[in-house]
């Protein structure tokens, strides 16, 4: 590594990948100079963290906060902007390494302004390649600019996958802690409430991201991340449930040599690799006890109890319109339970209703994928509406 830090931007910096990011560099302030940072609403947090850093810029995107960051950071020499104005200003800022950590398709467009001056991308952000795949790995060639998977399952098949020897891959593997749900009945998980389903057993996420977990869709959006990712048919993806979260996926050759990466289920792990790649750094996540954790398990997915899963793959099947309008109807679910709304279950069958209602035209470009995503939404919230619900 160079003698100069690194310069790094985190979009999403008030969030968990945001908090393990900042924990890293923190800990590495020889190699990484924190540059600029963003959230959407926690404007007091996020003052807090751009002046600890000293960072140059700071954005809040929700404008009615604006007040409240600037109020926090008067005095400081750092400048503020607002809304998504200011987080394409944020992406767009000189930074060798952008961390993509907004959570939902609200990223997008951040995402792809750091992708189009050729930056180097930290990916967490998930529903961006759902929803955008194609797009935007056409923008990644074409201008040049460097994914890296930080998802800890397309980090582990990053650090695995051969790339001069990808006619030899049979398959990718990707594992599944199988949620804090894996071994209830439909019964008890109609029942389920928030705080049961973001208590995730080995990983401390964000709470969107912690009920996709539960439901299994976190799953289907990592097959489908794959899908872009790495340039795999959906055929050649499989999951296997893996419940203690030690083998973070797989590449099976053909030769018979199956490559997995092994780490404790702790995100500074991936974060890690993404932020010094290609090189590596000194972490701080406990290190692995294989003789303690004694034995590592494996199972099929169960698609009857976590429908989900077959209907992220379908989504795929079916063209690029379908897993935009996936995301969306997913997003609009997940919140409505969040926020008591609608049970658990009624979250896979909202985006199963909304998939089977729509059809559309493939996008072609980053309009057509917002306007899938506003049609994916309206649908979702019609199967709200107390006139036209027809789920449960
Ligand atoms: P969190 O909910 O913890 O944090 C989300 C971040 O995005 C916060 O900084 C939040 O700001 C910001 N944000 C939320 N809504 C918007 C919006 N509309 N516009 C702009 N910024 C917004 O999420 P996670 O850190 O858990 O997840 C982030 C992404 O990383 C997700 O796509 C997730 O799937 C992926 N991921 C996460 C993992 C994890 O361990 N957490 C693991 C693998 C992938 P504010 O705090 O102000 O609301």
């Amino acid at each position: 590594m160079s003698d100069t830090p690194r310069g790094v931007t985190i979009l999403g910096a008030t969030g968990s990948i945001g908090a393990s990011t900042l924990d890293l560099i923190g800990r590495h302030t020889d190699r990484f100079k924190l540059r600029a940072v963003t959230a959407h609403r926690n404007a007091e947090q996020l003052a807090e963290i751009a002046r600890r850093f000293q960072v140059e810029l700071a954005v809040i995107s929700d404008e009615n906060q604006l007040p409240i960051l600037r109020e926090a950071l008067a005095g400081s020499g750092i400048s503020i902007a607002a809304g998504c104005d200011g987080l394409n200003e944020a992406a767009a800022l000189d930074s060798d390494i952008v961390v993509a950590g907004i959570v939902g398709v609200a990223g997008l467009s951040s995402v792809l302004t750091a992708v189009r001056r050729g930056a180097a991308v930290a990916f967490a952000n998930k529903e961006c390649l759902v929803s955008a795949g194609d797009l935007m790995m056409r923008e990644v060639a074409a201008h040049g600019a460097t994914l890296l998977p930080t998802d800890s399952e397309h980090n582990a098949i990053f650090q695995v996958f051969e790339e001069r020897n990808r006619s030899a891959i049979a398959r990718l593997i990707l594992t599944a802690s199988g949620g804090p749900f894996r071994d209830w009945s439909m019964e008890k998980m109609a029942q389920a409430t928030p705080a049961q389903a973001v208590a995730h057993p080995n990983w401390d996420m964000g709470a969107k991201i912690s009920v996709d977990s539960a439901t299994m869709m976190n799953k289907g959006l990592e097959v489908i991340e794959a899908r872009y990712l790495f340039d795999m048919p959906q055929d050649r993806i499989d999951v296997l449930i893996h419940p203690q979260s030690v083998v973070h996926s797989m590449v099976e050759y053909r030769d018979g040599s199956t490559l997995a990466q092994f780490g404790p289920p702790d995100m500074r792990v991936p974060i890690a690799s993404a932020l010094a790649w290609p090189e590596r750094i000194e972490g701080p996540a406990e290190k692995l006890d294989l003789v303690a954790i004694g034995e590592l398990s494996f199972s099929e997915p169960d698609v009857t109890r976590f429908p989900s899963l077959r209907l992220a793959r379908e989504a795929l099947n079916a063209g690029a319109w379908a897993p935009p309008i996936l995301n969306a109807a997913n997003e609009v679910a997940v919140a409505a339970f969040l926020d008591g709304k609608i049970g658990f279950l009624d979250i896979a069958a909202m985006v199963e209703g909304v998939l089977s209602k729509t059809d559309a035209p493939v996008p072609q470009s980053l309009d057509d994928v917002f306007a899938l995503d506003a049609l994916g939404r309206r649908q979702a919230e019609a199967f709200l509406s107390p006139s036209t619900r027809a789920i449960g």
